[in-house]
Order: C-alpha cells, then sequence, then structure tokens
C-alpha cells in the first residue's frame, strides 16, 4: 500500500507507552494513536517522535476510539535542526502556530508543501530567525487573514502609502489617513513587505544576508498581529524565545 507523507507537528505520551501523534499532510490534519510508540526499542520510536517527516498508514477506527497508525516509515528527522537549539525554537513555534490554528485552514496542499519547504530551509539556513518570521508572515494568507502590504487598503491606490493601520491590516495612502490608533511606519514596514511578497522557493541565505536586521520590530508586528486578528499567542515564542534568543 502507498504511504502518505505528513510531518509529525505534535507528539503527546498516551497511557503506559503508546502516544497520540498529530500529523500534517497534503489531505488534512491526522490524529492517531502510535502503540508503544514511546518505548526505545519499539519499531514506531523513531516515526513517533515531534518534528519528522513520516510515510504512513493510518486504520480508521471503527468505534468511538483514536485512529491507529499501521504503518509509518521515517523520512526526515530534520536531525540539524533538532542539534541546533536556535533552529529548534524557530522549528517548535513554527510547528506550535500549525498545531493550534490549522482549523482555520481549507488549503492543506500547500500548508503541508510551505511547511515542509520552510523545513527543509531551516537545516541549512544561517538565518532561522528570518525563517520562522517568514513562516508566521505567509501563513497569514494562508489563515485567510494576510496583510495589505501594496495598496492603500481603504481606497486601492498603489501610491503614497504613508503607514500600515494595524486594525485594518493593511497600508493606508495620504488622502485615506484619519484617526488610526495603532500604526507601523518606518524601514521595517518595508522589510516586511519585501518577505511576504517573495517566493519562498526564491529566498536563500544570500537574499538574506542583504536585509537590515530588523527581526525584534518584525516579530513585535506579528505577535501584535496573530494575537489581534487570530486571538493566538505563542506559547513557544514566550517561553522558548524569551530564554533562548
Ligand atoms: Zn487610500
Amino acid at each position: 500500500m502507498e504511504l502518505e507523507e505528513g510531518i509529525v507537528i505534535k507528539a503527546n505520551k498516551y497511557l503506559e507507552n503508546s502516544k497520540i501523534l498529530t500529523i500534517i499532510s497534503a489531505k488534512g490534519t491526522h490524529t492517531c494513536l502510535a502503540r508503544a510508540s514511546s518505548k526505545l526499542r519499539s519499531k514506531n520510536y523513531s516515526y513517533s517522535q515531534i518534528l519528522t517527516k513520516i510515510g504512513f498508514n493510518i486504520s480508521k477506527s471503527k468505534r468511538n476510539s483514536f485512529d491507529i497508525l499501521t504503518t509509518g516509515t521515517v523520512v526526515n528527522t530534520y536531525i540539524k535542526i533538532k542539534e541546533n537549539t536556535s533552529k529548534l525554537a524557530s522549528a517548535l513555534v513554527i510547528l506550535d502556530i500549525t498545531y493550534h490554528l490549522n482549523d482555520h485552514i481549507d488549503d492543506f496542499s500547500t500548508l503541508f508543501s510551505f511547511l515542509d519547504l520552510v523545513l527543509t530551509k531551516l537545516e541549512s539556513t544561517k538565518y532561522e530567525h528570518y525563517y520562522e518570521i517568514i513562516f508566521r508572515l505567509k501563513l497569514l494568507f494562508l489563515l485567510g487573514v494576510g496583510p495589505t502590504f501594496s495598496k492603500c487598503i481603504a481606497c486601492g491606490k498603489k501610491e503614497d502609502l504613508m503607514f500600515f493601520d494595524f486594525y485594518s491590516g493593511g497600508m493606508k495612502c495620504k488622502e485615506c489617513t484619519g484617526d488610526e490608533k495603532k500604526i507601523y511606519r518606518g524601514d521595517y514596514v518595508r522589510t516586511l513587505q519585501t518577505l511576504y511578497n517573495i517566493k519562498i522557493e526564491q529566498i536563500n541565505d544570500e537574499l538574506l544576508a542583504q536585509l537590515p536586521n530588523h527581526t525584534a520590530m518584525i516579530n513585535e508586528f506579528l505577535d501584535a498581529y496573530y494575537e489581534y486578528f487570530l486571538g493566538y499567542v505563542s506559547s513557544a515564542r514566550s517561553i522558548l524565545g524569551k530564554i533562548i534568543k
């Protein structure tokens, strides 16, 4: 039988020695029981770890219990991420968002390939903080609350854009400015726009090396945006982020 590919985004211990896995694939989110997967010598152990790309089959449960993971193979353990504390912190932020917000997403095919590509790039990059930002920023589009950077959110004009009006979720032109309560302006808004518009496939370390270091400001923007538009506060970012970064 052909295996489906997916990424384990959460693995919770269950009963004595099993785990409940949450797997994202191109078809959707799967929650399933991996029996005996907490045992180090179990055949299920290797593919039941968080942050692992696996091939898998699931048998649908007939009664009101968990679906069961019946076959698994490891495709990528992302060892280069797991060996590096800073990369791991970024990856955990990415997986935490995916876990908490994937039910807002319809296009799992795009979500899966996007997540897969960002994690692959995270393995080899020197700029993991930027990939964490790129993931958070571009995911907003898939979540249906993408910010509008390239035109005025009020009139659609592309010229004379003054600042980002936070509560409207977009730029405002000279004529449309009024009594905005919270605005973002400055060079880092341009960096945000660049990162939002450029295709992920075209991003590499040479390009990221040329960007000004706006990560702190951009992260502040993204934290506020996720909280206001999605009611999401990253526990991984507030715990890991503050300790490690
Ligand atoms: Zn306008």
